[in-house]
């Protein structure tokens, strides 16, 4: 199914993974005859179309449940991962309100969790968001240090969307077990990069969509911990009381059959696809650096997913440089924040200057993901950098010796 050296390229390449992927041929298989001949509603009692579509929301279900360690009455479907944090962030904190009002997060989360934070802030609920190193980590005792006796709910991604670093999330669970404190992950980047066990990870809720991880769009889950201890959510949705009450809405079952077979496929070839994802992005990342003086690698270099890399080139604007490289499908460093150019908060929350997070990059590689097209993107991409530095004045002096930090620019 992955691609061969020998493949043709196919023009444009993508690179862009991280921010969705392609639906695997044999998801999008899989879930055809739920649109056509098996199109009943999971939640008929009576009659053979919703027995079928129920059956396949429940085996799916099991898939989703296997992937990460959880039983499958623990899985919710949800519209997505946006859904699914806000769903675990505010169906916590409604719930246990009179536990407690207040929450952890941290700065470098998506915004899918920092504003429905924001959004709970205007409720009356007080947030903590914990800063982060130069490699983009929490520090654990700043953790520690946060918690208070009235804090509900730490919520920490396992791994970041803009530049792959993982949290240790086990000890993160561990923490917040000692604390009796709720663990909620944002894990839509992990699946079939990182294994995911909710058991070993103390995790009591954790958010997935499948179309991070080749299923379709419009369709995820929130995993909600039954026992050790049962969590509790107040649902954000009025209706038939679908999902055991918590999640309201007549099920998309193409959807969910879709992400049921991708979360199969993704535990099948997790371990040759790590391996190989890994392979191809140090080929990336070298290929780069050996052509390329003064590339940045921006995150952990050790502790990441293995797909992705965020790199900045100084001295190049990098709107200039995806501009210049419209045959491969990358994001910015400040595409992340809407179609605005402010730089990535992202790379801002790691003391990234913004010059430098003005010229950086994502490359996220995935299971279509050939070494000819990396190979083709690490010519390219050097080709290009190389033109847009040649004609820069700042780079020009840098190369004469000048010291840019000792300049005095006068401003008229
Ligand atoms: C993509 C993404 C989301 C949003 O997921 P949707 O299913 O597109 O709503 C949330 N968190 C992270 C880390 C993501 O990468």
């Amino acid at each position: 199914m992955t691609a061969h050296a020998d493949d043709p390229i196919p023009f444009p390449i993508y690179m862009d993974n991280s921010a969705t992927t392609r639906c695997d041929p044999r998801v999008v298989d899989r879930m055809l005859p739920f649109f056509t001949t098996e199109y009943g509603n999971a939640a008929s009692r009576n009659h053979a179309f919703g027995w079928h579509a129920e059956a396949a929301v429940e085996a799916a279900r099991e898939e989703v449940a296997r992937l990460i360690g959880a039983t499958a009455k623990e899985i919710l479907w949800t519209s997505g991962s946006t859904e699914s944090n806000n769903l675990a962030i505010k169906g916590v904190a409604e719930m246990y309100r009179a536990k407690g009002t207040h929450l952890i997060t941290c700065v470098t989360e998506h915004k899918a969790v920092l504003d429905t934070m924001k959004h709970l802030e205007q409720q009356g609920f007080s947030v903590s968001y914990l800063p982060v190193d130069p490699l983009g980590h929490v520090q654990l005792d700043q953790l520690r240090a946060a918690i208070r006796e009235d804090t509900i709910l730490i919520s920490l991604m396992a791994a970041n969307n803009e530049i792959g670093t993982l949290h240790p999330i086990a000890e993160i669970g561990r923490i917040a077990k000692e604390r009796g404190v709720l663990f909620h992950t944002d894990a839509t980047q992990a699946p079939g990069r990182i294994a995911l066990d909710v058991e070993t990870m103390g995790v009591d809720l954790m958010s997935l969509s499948a179309h991070k991880m080749y299923g379709p769009k419009g369709v995820g889950c929130l995993y909600v911990r039954r026992k050790n201890p049962r969590v509790r959510l107040t649902a954000q949705m009025d209706g038939g009381g679908h999902e055991r009450g918590m999640r309201s809405g007549t099920l998309n079952v193409p959807g969910i059959v879709g992400m049921g077979e991708a979360a199969r496929l993704a535990r099948e070839s997790f371990a040759t696809e790590v391996q190989r994802l890994a392979a191809l992005r140090d080929r990336l990342e070298n290929g780069l650096k050996a052509r390329l003086k003064d590339v940045h690698v921006n995150g952990d270099p050790q502790r990441r997913l293995p797909h992705l890399c965020n790199v900045s080139f100084p001295y190049v604007e990098g709107e200039s440089l995806i501009m210049g490289i419209k045959e491969i499908a990358v994001s910015s460093g400040s595409a992340c924040t809407s179609a605005s150019l402010e730089p990535s908060y992202v790379l801002k929350s790691l003391g990234v200057g913004d010059e430098l997070a003005h010229s950086s990059i994502r490359f996220s590689l995935g299971r279509f993901t050939s070494e000819a097209e990396v190979d083709y993107a690490v010519d390219r991409v050097c080709r290009e950098v190389e033109r847009l530095r040649a004609m820069s004045p700042l780079y020009e002096m840098v190369q004469e010796g000048i010291d840019l930090s000792k300049v005095k620019w006068t401003v008229h």
